[in-house]
Formats: C-alpha cells, sequence, structure tokens
C-alpha cells in the first residue's frame, strides 16, 4: 500500500524550479497531489481583473503540462479554499498539506485560520516563504519598527543577502493512487470570448514557467549590460519584463537574484556592476511594496499618510475615461494608456507619467487609476500597484511629493526624445517632427496639414492647460496644508 499522499496547493507560484512547498513534499517520496483553488472567497474589489485571469489561464495551462510531465497531474477546483482543500484530503485520504506562502492581507488571513483548523483537525500543515527575498516579518528598523523609506529597507536586506540558492525542480513526482478529479481549465471562463479583446495579449506575451526562464535569460543576455539608462527609455525594450512572471510565481526572485549575480557581478565586468545592482534595486522595490502591504494592510484603500484622507479630488467621469481610453490630447500620457489597453503591460516611466496625471491634472483619486490597471495589466499585483499609486499621489510611503508635478510635454521630451514611444502607440501622430511629437499642438496649421493630422478630429486638443491643471493641483494640495 502507498503512503498517505501530500496535497501541495499551488497560489502564487505556478512554477516548478525554487519551489519550497513543491520541494519538500517530492523530498519525502510520498505520493504529491498538486492542486489550485480558484478561491471564490476573495473580496469581490480584487478578484483578478480581466488581464489577469487572461494570464492566470495559460499560466495554470502551462503548470498543469509540467506537472503531468513529471508524473502527477494538477488537480483544479473552484470554491472556497477552505471547503476545497477540506474535500479533497478526504478524497484523497492525505493527511499532509503544504502551500508557499502570499501576502494580501485577505489571503493571510484565511491562510492563518486554515493553517489552525487543520492542525487542530490533526492535519499536518506547513507553508513556505516562495515569493520574497525576505519576508516582511523578518525586518524591521533597530527601533522595532517596519520600515517606511526604501533606500535603508533595501540597504539592510540586501547588505546581507542570507537567502537560500534557488532550489532544482523536482525530477519525478510520485502520483496518487487514484487520481481526484479536476475541473476543465475551460470551463472557468477566464478567458474573453464576447468580444475576445485578448489579440495584443497573445502577441505580447508568454505565460508560463518555461517563458519566464527565456525571458530573464534574453534579459541578461541582452538589455541588461545597459539597464541603469535603458530603463528610463519606454521607446526601447530596456527592461526585463518579468513583472507578470514574478505576479505569478513562475520565476522566483531568488532564481532572478542568482541568476543576476551569476551573469553580471561574479567574473571580471566591473562595468556590468551599477547596471546589475540597478536591477536588483528594482527587485528591492517589489520587496518594499510587500513589506508595506504586510504592515499597512489597508494600503490598497486608505491613504498611508492620514493627511491625504480629505483630500478634494474632483470626481469627473468624463475625464477619467478620457484617461482610460488614452484620448487626454497628452501624447505620451496616452501612449501609455493605449500600450496598456492593447498588450496588458505598461512602462514604469510611463506609469509615473500616467498617475501624476490622473491624480494631479485630473484631480481623480488615486483609487480610480489603482483600479483600472488592476482590471488592464497583465502584472496586477496588489502590493506593487497599491504602492506604486500612493507613491506617485504623493501620500504612500517614501512617496514623490504631491507638489512635484510632471509637465507631461518635458517628461515625453525627456525620455522618449525621439518619440518612437508615441508614433507606436499613437500612430495618427506619426509624422509630426520630433520636436512637436509630444505637444501636437503646438504645430502651425500647416505642419499639420502636412502630417495629415485635423487636431480635435483625429487626435484631441489637451483636455486641460498644463499650467491651469498645475496650478489646481497645488490649490487643492494647499487646502490640506492649511487643514494640516
Ligand atoms: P524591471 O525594471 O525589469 O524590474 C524588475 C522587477 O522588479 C519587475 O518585474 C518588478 O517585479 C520589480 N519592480 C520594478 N519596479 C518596481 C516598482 N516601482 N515597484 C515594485 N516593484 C518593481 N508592478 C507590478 O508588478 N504590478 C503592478 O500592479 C504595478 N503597478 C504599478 C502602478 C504604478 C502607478 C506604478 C508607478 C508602478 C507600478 N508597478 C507595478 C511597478 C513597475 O512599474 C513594474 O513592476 C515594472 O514596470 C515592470 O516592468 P519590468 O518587469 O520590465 O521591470
Amino acid at each position: 500500500m502507498r503512503a498517505a499522499p501530500i496535497l501541495v496547493w499551488f497560489r502564487q507560484d505556478l512554477r516548478l524550479g525554487d519551489n519550497p512547498a513543491l520541494s519538500d513534499a517530492a523530498r519525502s517520496g510520498r505520493p504529491v497531489v498538486p492542486v489550485f483553488v480558484l478561491d471564490d472567497d476573495t473580496p469581490g474589489d480584487w478578484r483578478p481583473g480581466g488581464a489577469s485571469r487572461w494570464w492566470l489561464h495559460h499560466s495554470l495551462a502551462s503548470l498543469g503540462r509540467s506537472l503531468a510531465a513529471a508524473g502527477s497531474p494538477l488537480v483544479l477546483r473552484r470554491g472556497r479554499a477552505d471547503i476545497v482543500i477540506g474535500s479533497l484530503l478526504r478524497e484523497t485520504g492525505a493527511g499532509t498539506v503544504l502551500w508557499n506562502r502570499c501576502y494580501e492581507p485577505w489571503a493571510m488571513e484565511r491562510d492563518g485560520q486554515m493553517k489552525a483548523d487543520l492542525r487542530a483537525a490533526g492535519v499536518e500543515a506547513r507553508s513556505f516563504n516562495g515569493s520574497l527575498l525576505r519576508e516582511p516579518m523578518t525586518v524591521r528598523t533597530a527601533a522595532g519598527e517596519p520600515y517606511r523609506v526604501f533606500t535603508p529597507f533595501w540597504r539592510a536586506v540586501s547588505s546581507s543577502p542570507d537567502w537560500p540558492e534557488p532550489l532544482a525542480a523536482p525530477d519525478r513526482l510520485m502520483p496518487p493512487e487514484t487520481a481526484p478529479a479536476s475541473d476543465a481549465l475551460e470551463s472557468w471562463g477566464l478567458l474573453p470570448t464576447t468580444p475576445d479583446w485578448a489579440g495584443g495579449l497573445r502577441q505580447a506575451w508568454q505565460p508560463g514557467e518555461a517563458a519566464a526562464t527565456a525571458r530573464l535569460r534574453a534579459f541578461l543576455d541582452g538589455a541588461a549590460a545597459d539597464y541603469a539608462d535603458g530603463r528610463d527609455r519606454p521607446g526601447s525594450d530596456g527592461t526585463s519584463r518579468l513583472s507578470p512572471h514574478l505576479h505569478f510565481g513562475e520565476i522566483s526572485p531568488r532564481q532572478v537574484w542568482a541568476a543576476t549575480r551569476d551573469a553580471m557581478l561574479s567574473g571580471n565586468r566591473p562595468e556590468h556592476r551599477r547596471h546589475a545592482e540597478s536591477f536588483l534595486r528594482e527587485l528591492g522595490w517589489r520587496e518594499f511594496c510587500y513589506n508595506l502591504l504586510y504592515h499597512f494592510p489597508k494600503l490598497p484603500e486608505r491613504p498611508l499618510n492620514p493627511r491625504f484622507e480629505d483630500f478634494p479630488w474632483q470626481p469627473d467621469s468624463a475625464a477619467l475615461d478620457s484617461w482610460r481610453r488614452g484620448r487626454t490630447g497628452y501624447p505620451i500620457v496616452d501612449a501609455g494608456m493605449r500600450q496598456l489597453w492593447t498588450t496588458g503591460w505598461m512602462h514604469n516611466r510611463v506609469r509615473m507619467i500616467v498617475g501624476s496625471f490622473l491624480v494631479k491634472h485630473l484631480l481623480l483619486p488615486w483609487q480610480e487609476g489603482q483600479r483600472w490597471f488592476w482590471d488592464t495589466l497583465v502584472d496586477a499585483d496588489l502590493a506593487n500597484n497599491a504602492a506604486g499609486w500612493q507613491w506617485i499621489a504623493g501620500c504612500g510611503a517614501d512617496a514623490a511629493p504631491y507638489f512635484r508635478v510632471f509637465n507631461p510635454v518635458l517628461q515625453g521630451g525627456k525620455f522618449d526624445p525621439d518619440g518612437r514611444y508615441v508614433r507606436r502607440w499613437v500612430p495618427e501622430l506619426a509624422a509630426l517632427p520630433d520636436r512637436l511629437i509630444h505637444q501636437p499642438w503646438t504645430a502651425t496649421a500647416e505642419t499639420l496639414r502636412r502630417a495629415g493630422i485635423r487636431l480635435g478630429t483625429d487626435y484631441p486638443l489637451p483636455c486641460i492647460d498644463h499650467k491651469r491643471g498645475r496650478d489646481r493641483a497645488l490649490a487643492a494640495f494647499a487646502t490640506l496644508r492649511q487643514a494640516g
């Protein structure tokens, strides 16, 4: 008779390599039942958005193929996680459940409760760190407080890299005697059908562990060598584009760290150090955002700086709509919003520009931007998204001060000087010369005619004058100062 199987509950760790829960189960020599639960109990606002659901479908398909090839097929179930895991324990006779930890507030609450209930029922329930270099509960200031400033946080984490080397994927998983029934992935309806808007996503991305590893390799062999400078130019592929792979756990930060160290920090290429450190620092921002979410679980809803609770936002659905559709009349903003809509991703520099435009020029609450990103980003991530929006709105930890209002024309000229990014995503402006591409409204009638543009018809006039928007934002901010 075979030993009782072990359930491995996959969540945001959709990979076989460097997966501590899976490796622990495989090492035991007992049968392994890998399971993924589509948890109907996720709070409504934070159910995966459309782009995330598309990614999840393909990532699960890829994980399912890898697990089947390793010997034990993935079991898909839908429902409340505690109920589903409970019935799988009964069906399989398993006495152990293993998982890698998540840090969303509701997931931590659910998992803590489940661990206690399972243990009380005599089931062995253990969890592991599979998603972070250092977990938030292990990082505190000398005074025992959570870090609220990035630089000392990253110094504390990166100065003593004490995390283990990445684990190899298990060669072989022993299947249970009888495979539990699994839902068909297609029956979950994660893919858009009417209409199928995912064509741009399919063109831009290949979800799954193998694709994540290939993307990291391609980055280290290419753009990484100029990362510190190239990362701010949205017109070229200067960043890794690992964010959705990291969010779904198709690759772990330990794997990214180790591969970067081996490719760029060891050996005799000192010119690579600056770029490698700059790249790893961005992984550090990911750690910092998780640290903030862990210590301030209201981060996605409430400003970290309470002075911003009473900020006089000016809800305006027409302005919000023009921002979402990439029709504000500011080419760099519109290019970003259209890149997002088409590919499910936006360059970090442009996320900052469109974010600043929403909360400052349009005086719309940062939560509106966060919500739109949540639905449209393939890398939508509660910690990174909430911390990113609070940072740009000036109310977060170590945030950009509210009074620093990005000028979209200057930002465009500085980071997209040849207009390559704008031409790609706002093709109706493509024929304008470089010096006008970020401010088409300053072109003469003759230049516009030659470029084939009817401003206000083919492409909108600016929805708000920059100076007016800036003055209005600063006046709104001043009311806080008086109140404070
Ligand atoms: P790279 O430059 O190659 O960086 C490597 C990795 O580091 C990224 O994959 C990501 O995991 C992490 N990283 C990089 N920059 C940041 C950052 N500023 N904060 C946290 N982690 C970072 N990132 C998300 O993953 N999900 C989100 O939902 C998200 N929302 C954001 C919202 C706003 C308003 C802003 C300003 C930023 C947001 N970011 C988010 C952070 C950042 O824009 C993306 O992580 C980055 O653009 C992803 O591209 P990349 O993988 O090529 O990054």
